[in-house]
């Protein structure tokens, strides 16, 4: 029987730890099948890390604990998860248990069928609108500008196979997005819809900040078509202002002064607005990148491990 190995990154989550510890194991322990849990704690400020400590002492047999020495969030968790699992079978999950541990069995059956990467789909999701809404859009983008075809990015309760995650873990990148990393070495993966529901203790760690500079790790990590982009809006509209200022020349020359009325004056400034609009989003994406290649250059430790247990 393969070996399941389960990481759940940490962080801040202290109401949510009792009933994920609650219905976990259960639903681990009649899998029937060897397994681990490595729990990330990322540099949570609250009692978390006693909690965990208290289940180490209890489940010495299968809990793992990896105490990072600061937040280095949620996906660099999962890295260093990555780095230590032992088993044949790796499935990333959340510890406010907005994804079921019991979907887990559904995904080991699809898994033992051949597929490499198990990805999800929440059904009827339970969020509120305006993140399901944003969510739709940034899929459906995301999917355009990186070529890959993931329908719910968002969804971490996946499964994948060690030889996938181990790629992961040995990657030198310091800014990373798992489940389409996972994708991109994917040979045979496979989409299964799992149910979600509200998180029920504590908040989002996520603020509208951080979702979004996440999406720009996503974006710029998997692709350069953003960039290329620019370069090719760039080429269109110093084309279409050549054959703007041609034909301006034209009027003048042809109808003499009287072709230029002022009434010209007002379109200018529309254009020359929408320019300095494009011109500081280009540069603002361009700068994105820029961004993260500088963090590449550093070369800071990814994250950085304080403590293990069990390890
Ligand atoms: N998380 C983490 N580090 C962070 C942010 C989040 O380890 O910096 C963990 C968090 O404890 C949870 C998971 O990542 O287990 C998903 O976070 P959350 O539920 O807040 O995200 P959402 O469901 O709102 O997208
Ligand atoms: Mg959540």
């Amino acid at each position: 029987m393969k070996k399941l190995s389960v990481v759940i990154p940490v962080y801040n989550e202290s109401a949510s730890l009792p009933k994920l510890f609650e219905r976990t194991f259960p639903a681990l322990d009649k899998l029937n099948r060897p397994y681990e849990i490595i729990f990330v704690n990322d540099g949570s400020k609250d009692d978390s890390i006693k909690q965990l400590k208290e289940m180490y002492e209890k489940r010495k047999d299968v809990v793992k604990i990896i105490d990072f020495n600061g937040n280095f969030g949620q996906h660099m968790a999962i890295v260093a998860g990555f780095t230590k699992v032992t088993g044949d079978v790796v499935v990333t999950m959340d510890a406010d248990l907005q994804n079921p541990p019991e979907e887990i069995e559904k995904m080991l059956a699809e898994f033992d069928k051949g597929h490499d990467v198990v990805g999800t789909i929440r059904a009827k999701r339970d969020d509120p609108f305006f993140r399901k809404f944003a969510s739709k859009i940034v899929n459906i983008v995301t999917n355009k500008i990186t070529g890959l075809k993931i329908h719910d990015y968002g969804c971490m309760l996946r499964a994948y196979d060690r030889r996938i995650t181990d790629i992961i873990a040995q990657s030198e990148e310091a800014t990373t997005f798992i489940p389409a990393f996972a994708q991109k070495f994917a040979v045979n993966p496979i989409e299964i819809e799992i149910s979600h529901s509200k998180r029920m203790e504590g908040e989002s760690k996520y603020s509208f900040f951080r979702l979004v500079s996440l999406n720009f790790d996503l974006m710029t990590s998997f692709s350069l078509v953003p960039l290329q982009f620019i370069t090719i809006s760039g080429m269109v509209i110093s084309g279409l202002s050549f054959l703007l200022a041609s034909y301006l020349i034209a009027m003048r020359i042809i109808y003499g002064a009287s072709a230029d009325d002022t009434n010209g004056v007002f379109t200018l400034f529309a254009i020359l607005f929408f320019l300095i609009g494009f011109m500081i989003s280009a540069i603002g994406i361009t700068g994105e990148y820029i961004g993260r290649l500088f963090k590449e250059v550093r070369k800071r430790p990814k994250f950085v491990i304080k403590e293990e247990y069990g390890i």
